[in-house]
């Protein structure tokens, strides 16, 4: 940065999601910087923003924060919300052949009826290999699908992965490397504990905009100003550097822009950068999600998650967060979401509320038997454009980095935590 004196470097951030709202937070924590940050939307949050419903806050898609999650903890703890962060063991279980079976610990793993003994005992070594495995880049250029039918066999594969796969990438998991199991099943170990090897997840009361409003509160106390109903229509480069930003109310100039924006929405708005910069940005590809969020007045499962097998049920897993959430912190309901991965080209993604509504009904009925429709209070149907980055076999290096080729310009975003997990 240059040697101008403290407030003068101006520094813009574009995105009011999580990421937007913490760099804005730990900027502000340096005088040699006034920090803007812009929203296009009514209010922060982004994918991890919140409806508000019979008077209390909801996050509108499903969130956990697992228990190796350290440096979450940590800025939970730092910005003073550490009172409304709640710890409970968690279960899963999967939807095989009509039935619901647990599938948490090790005797569950040894008892699960869809598997038999050898596939079992089979499964079990899978998994600890992987806790083994360092090295990720081994992995990289493996097809998940062919590293684990070879590692634990088609029986395996069609009972457990290819549900959980199909959970995740859609149609899309052929492409997907071997890392993504590594990185899985390290991600969720990571969250047992004790010999009872109990899944252990931590939620934040009111939703996870309980830490993103004590961040953007202390960052604007600090001094960073946000607009909300604010969206950046061009970033101006000029004789290739950044000059500023080009915002409904008319041109501003910045020093530093930093975009938080997934990589196609951030390659709209930088129509002269470099055209190598611009084709990094156009390859990297995203699947978004259309997840129904049913507001209920009864419980629907016992698990946090129950994946399922049968895939000819168009969601691809359900997830009762009030199995984490304690149903009091949302007035007694019982949240349950629905949610179905899918390119945005796929067909589903320009289904009407009412038709996702219809089809996801009776599919939950043939699930759930004794469901009765009069137990919804609310359902709600909730899609996302660009939400699991795809980083198809190979194609590491072909990563963004921070800082961008253009100077002034920073990019961050969830496909770039690669090989971390954006979500669970
Ligand atoms: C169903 C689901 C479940 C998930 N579960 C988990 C979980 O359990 N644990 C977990 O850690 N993560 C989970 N995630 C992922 C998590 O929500 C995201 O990784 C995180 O919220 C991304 O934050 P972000 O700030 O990077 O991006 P976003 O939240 O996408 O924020 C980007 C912001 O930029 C704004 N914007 C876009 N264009 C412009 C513009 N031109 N000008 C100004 N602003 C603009 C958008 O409105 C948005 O607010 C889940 C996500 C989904 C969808």
């Amino acid at each position: 940065m240059s040697d101008k004196t403290p407030k003068q470097q101006k520094i813009a951030i574009i995105g009011g999601g999580i990421m937007g709202v913490a760099l804005a937070y730990h900027l502000s924590n340096d005088e040699r910087f006034h920090v803007t940050l812009f929203e296009r939307g009514s209010k922060l949050g982004g994918l991890a923003g919140y409806i508000k419903y019979d008077g209390v806050r909801m996050d509108r898609f499903y969130h956990t924060i697992l228990s190796s999650d350290l440096s979450m903890q940590s800025l939970i703890e730092e910005t003073g919300v550490k009172q409304y962060l709640h710890f409970t063991a968690t279960k899963q279980g999967f939807y095989d052949g009509g039935k619901l079976y647990p599938f948490n610990t090790p005797i569950d793993l040894l008892k699960f009826p869809p598997l038999n003994i050898f596939q079992r005992f089979r499964l079990g070594l899978q998994v600890i290999y992987a806790q083994f495995q360092s090295d990720w880049r081994k992995m990289d250029d493996i097809p998940v699908e062919k590293w684990l039918l070879r590692v634990s066999g088609r029986g395996v594969y069609q009972k457990v992965w290819k549900p959980l796969l199909r959970a995740k990438f859609d149609s899309e998991a052929t492409d997907v490397p071997a890392t993504y199991i590594w990185s899985r099943l390290r991600r969720m170990l990571g969250t047992r504990q004790g010999v009872t090897s109990k899944e252990m997840m931590c939620y934040l009361e009111n939703g996870y905009y309980t830490l993103i409003e004590a961040m953007a509160n202390q960052a604007q106390d600090r001094g960073v100003d946000i607009r909300l109903d604010t969206a950046i229509d061009e970033i101006m480069i000029e004789d290739d550097r950044v000059t500023g930003l080009r915002t409904p109310d008319g041109e501003a100039h910045f020093d530093v822009v930093i975009s938080t924006l997934q990589s196609p929405i951030l390659l709209k708005l930088i129509p002269h950068a470099p055209p190598q910069f611009q084709e990094l940005l156009r390859k990297q590809e995203y699947l978004g999600v259309l997840c129904p969020m049913l507001i209920m007045k009864r419980s629907l499962i016992p698990y946090y998650v129950l994946n399922i097998t049968d895939e000819t049920i168009p969601f691809t897993a359900v997830v009762e967060t009030t199995n984490l959430i304690d149903p009091k912190h949302v007035n007694g309901y019982h949240l349950i979401y629905l949610p179905k991965y899918i390119p945005w080209t796929h067909e589903m993604a320009s289904w009407s509320d009412d038709k996702v509504r219809d089809e996801w009904l009776v599919y939950l009925k043939r699930m759930f038997p004794d469901f009765q429709e009069d137990w919804i209070s609310e359902f709600l149907v909730h899609r996302a454009r660009y939400v699991e980055p795809l980083r198809p076999l190979g194609t590491s290096d072909e990563i963004p980095r921070v800082r961008t080729p253009v100077p002034g310009l920073y990019m961050g975003n969830t496909a770039m935590v690669y090989p971390e997990l954006a979500n669970c």
